[in-house]
């Protein structure tokens, strides 16, 4: 992704994953291959892989600069977790050399925050020091939302692996947390806003420069689902108020000026929800680009 600017808030990404990941039906339990194929067009090639019938699903995390704080949002798999999905067990990505590659050290991240406590958004939280898990972001308040904190308590053990243990309560252990809320402030015009569907206690970002953007989590896994918003992932916790939360999202956002950054999407994620005959479609910052041969 190019770095967007806000007008006095800066973001950047930095990947963990980029690639095609999962059978539309397998990521989408309502699609049918016949409405999936209505998309191929303009999903080819880079969101939609036809040969393997693929949907490509990157893996990222932002960096946000504004004038007061840098904060780090979703933190994507990390290194070294036990996870039961292999492809996440004792993971060995590029993201911390990504992540420096933008000039950054672990110790300038003042906050970090999660939009929610799957797996793939908490990883690098921490990091293996002589055995033990400890804050990669050694000068961060880290922000977790305090109703998917206690469902997440409330439902242990999680079938993904031990990830409050080794993501979540390390931090609350080293005294970096804060549990926060739907319409936490970070600063002015940086802000937390529930969006509860995809977990309990789904949050995303407001950041208003000149510009307005929301960073949008999990709320959304491929653009299809901006076409066809009732399509919930595999991954929804319930899958119907997931339906209705992000239909509600894409109708509050339609034709605004706000950018829109999920954390999965192709196609350097960035994009705004514009109107189609009966919907909604997503139109990206960036051109379609080459896959990798
Ligand atoms: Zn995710």
């Amino acid at each position: 992704m190019k770095p967007i600017d806000l007008g006095g808030i800066v973001i950047r990404d930095v990947m963990e994953f980029a690639g095609p990941r999962f059978r539309p039906h397998d990521l989408l339990p309502d699609s049918t291959p016949e409405a999936v194929a209505a998309h191929r067009h303009w999903m080819e090639p880079d969101l939609y892989d036809a040969a393997r019938d693929l949907l490509w699903m990157d893996r990222r995390s932002y960096v946000i600069e504004t004038r007061h704080h840098r904060i780090l949002v979703d933190t994507c798999v990390g290194a070294d977790k036990e996870r039961t999905k292999p492809q996440w067990h004792h993971l060995n990505s590029p993201w911390m050399g990504n992540f420096r590659a933008l000039g950054l050290a672990p110790e300038q991240v003042d906050v970090v925050f999660c939009t929610h406590l799957h797996a793939d958004h908490v990883g690098w939280n921490t990091r293996l020091a002589d055995g033990r898990w400890v804050p990669t972001f050694p000068n961060a308040r880290y922000l977790f939302g305090r109703i998917e904190f206690a469902f997440w308590q409330a439902n242990q053990p999680d079938p993904d692996g031990p990830i409050l243990e080794d993501s979540v309560q390390p931090i609350l252990d080293a005294g970096q947390a804060v549990l926060v809320d739907d319409r936490y402030e970070i600063e002015p015009g940086v802000y937390l806003e529930l969006t509860a569907g995809h977990t309990p206690g789904h949050l995303c970002l407001h950041l208003q420069g000149t510009r307005h953007a929301v960073l949008t989590g999990d709320l959304m896994h491929h653009p299809i689902q901006v076409w066809e918003p009732q399509w919930s992932s595999c991954f929804c916790h319930d899958p119907a108020h997931s339906g209705r939360t992000r239909t509600a999202f894409l109708q509050r956002h339609c034709e605004s000026d706000a950018l829109i950054l999920p954390t999965h999407f192709g196609r350097g994620a960035a994009g705004r929800v514009m109107p189609r005959p009966g919907g909604f479609r997503f139109d990206f910052l960036e051109p379609p680009a080459a896959p990798p041969t």
